[in-house]
C-alpha cells in the first residue's frame, strides 16, 4: 500500500525538519507518495497569499498531511496561515502528546500528557475589530447600550465558545482517552470569571463526563494548572482545553519533557488530518541544518498511528527514543549545556540507523 501525503515544508526550520522527517519516514518500510505543496510567506510573491487554494485542495485529496511550521508576522501583516488552515479545514482537534523520553533535559521523569487543544473557536477566531474603525464603534456603541461604556480607543477580539465547538472536543479529548486506555480527563478552564463562554465549556464537560464513568474526571483553573504542572506534572494524564489556553499550556508541557525540539502534534478533523510538531519556524535557525527534528519525527509517528501501522509507528518511537537515551547524535537542544550537538539531518540519520 502506498500512502499519498501531502508535504508542507513551511518556512524558517519546516524545509529542514520536514526533510528529515521524510526520510525517516521512509525508512521505516512504509510507502509514501509524496505531494509538495507551498505556504507560508515566501509564497505570496508567486501565488499573491501566503495560503494557496491548491494547497487545501491537495489536503483534501489525501486526507493526510505533514507540514512544518509557517511563520506569522506579529501585530500587523497576513493572518495566521496555520490558524487558516485548521479553520478551512475544519481540523477541529490539535493533539499534543507530550512525554518524557530517557534521556531528555528535563528535571521532570514520568510525565505523559495528551493536550487536547480545541482547534476552531475562542480567540483564535478571528473575529476582530481594529481600534478606530466604523466596525469598532458599532461594537462599543451595542456594548455601551447593553453593558455600559468602554474606551474608544478600543481594540477589541472576541472569544467564541460554542456548545457545539465544546461538545465535539471534549468528547473527543473522551473517545481518545477510552481508545487508549488512559485513566483521567482534566477539563481546563477561566469559568470564575469567564462565566459565559468558559463557563458554558465547563457545564458541557461535566454533563459528557458522566457518560464514560469509567474515566475519572476533574476540572481546573487554568493559572491554577500552570502551577502544578510546574510542581507535580505526573498527577495529569488526558487535558482538553478550549484554543487559547491549549496553546499556552502546549508549550507550557513541551518544556517539561525536553523543549519544543520534542513536542509532536496533529490537527485531526472529520476524516481528515495534519500533523506538525507544536513549535513555531525558528526563522533565526532557518537553513542552518541544526535545530531538532525529534518533533517533526515523532509528528510522523503519531501519522503512523493514523494510519493504522501501528508497527512502523511503535518501530519508530523505539528508535526515537533509543536515539535520546544514547544522547549521542541529538542536536544542541537536548545537550545538558545546550551547545554542541550534531545537525538535523544527522540525527535524522541517527534515528534510521536505529529503525
Ligand atoms: P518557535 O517555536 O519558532 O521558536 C522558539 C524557540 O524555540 C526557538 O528560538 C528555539 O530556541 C526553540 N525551538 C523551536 N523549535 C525548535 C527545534 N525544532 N529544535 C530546537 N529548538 C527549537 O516560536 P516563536 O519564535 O514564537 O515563533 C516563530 C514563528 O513561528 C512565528 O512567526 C510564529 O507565528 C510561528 N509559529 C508557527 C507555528 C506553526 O506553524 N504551527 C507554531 C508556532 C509558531
Amino acid at each position: 500500500m502506498v500512502y499519498n501525503v501531502t508535504l508542507i515544508p513551511g518556512d524558517g526550520i519546516g524545509p529542514d525538519v520536514t526533510a528529515a522527517a521524510r526520510k525517516v519516514l521512509e525508512a521505516t518500510g512504509i510507502s509514501f507518495n509524496w505531494e509538495i505543496a507551498e505556504a507560508g510567506a515566501g509564497v505570496m510573491g508567486k501565488y499573491g497569499t501566503p495560503l494557496p487554494d491548491s494547497v487545501i485542495a491537495s489536503i483534501r485529496k489525501n486526507r493526510v498531511a505533514l507540514k512544518g511550521p509557517v511563520t506569522t508576522p506579529v501585530g500587523t501583516g497576513f493572518r495566521s496561515v496555520n490558524v487558516a488552515l485548521r479553520k478551512s479545514l475544519d481540523l477541529y482537534s490539535c493533539l499534543r502528546p507530550c512525554k518524557t523520553y530517557p534521556g531528555v533535559p528535563s528535571p521532570y521523569k514520568g510525565v505523559d500528557i495528551v493536550v487536547v487543544r480545541e482547534n476552531t473557536e475562542d480567540l483564535y477566531a478571528g473575529i476582530e475589530y481594529e481600534r478606530g474603525t466604523p466596525e469598532a464603534a458599532r461594537m462599543l456603541k451595542l456594548v455601551a447600550e447593553t453593558r455600559g461604556q468602554i474606551r474608544e480607543d478600543t481594540g477589541i477580539s472576541l472569544k467564541i465558545i460554542s456548545e457545539f465547538g465544546s461538545r465535539r472536543i471534549i468528547e473527543y479529548a473522551f473517545n481518545y482517552a477510552k481508545a487508549e486506555g488512559r485513566r483521567k480527563v482534566t477539563a481546563v478552564h477561566k469559568a470564575n470569571i469567564l462565566k459565559y463562554s468558559d463557563g458554558l465549556f465547563l457545564s458541557v464537560a461535566r454533563e459528557i463526563a458522566r457518560s464514560y464513568p469509567e474515566i475519572e474526571f476533574k476540572d481546573v483553573i487554568v493559572d491554577n494548572l500552570c502551577m502544578q504542572l510546574v510542581r507535580d506534572p505526573q498527577q495529569f494524564d488526558v487535558l482538553v482545553l478550549p484554543n487559547l489556553y491549549g496553546d499556552i499550556i502546549s508549550d507550557l508541557c513541551a518544556g517539561l519533557v525536553g523543549g519544543l525540539g520534542m513536542a509532536p502534534g496533529a490537527n485531526i478533523g472529520e476524516g481528515l488530518a495534519v500533523f506538525e510538531p507544536t513549535h513555531g519556524s525558528a526563522p533565526k535557525y532557518a537553513g542552518l541544518n541544526k535545530v531538532n527534528p525529534l518533533a517533526t519525527i515523532l509528528s510522523g509517528m503519531l501519522m503512523l498511528r493514523y494510519l493504522k501501522e501501528p508497527e512502523a509507528a511503535d518501530r519508530l518511537e523505539k528508535a526515537v527514543a533509543a536515539v535520546v537515551a544514547e544522547g549521542r547524535d541529538v542536536t544542541y537542544d537536548m545537550k545538558p549545556d545546550k551547545t554542541g550537538g550534531v545537525s538535523t539531518s544527522r540525527a535524522a540519520e541517527a534515528v534510521i540507523e536505529k529503525l
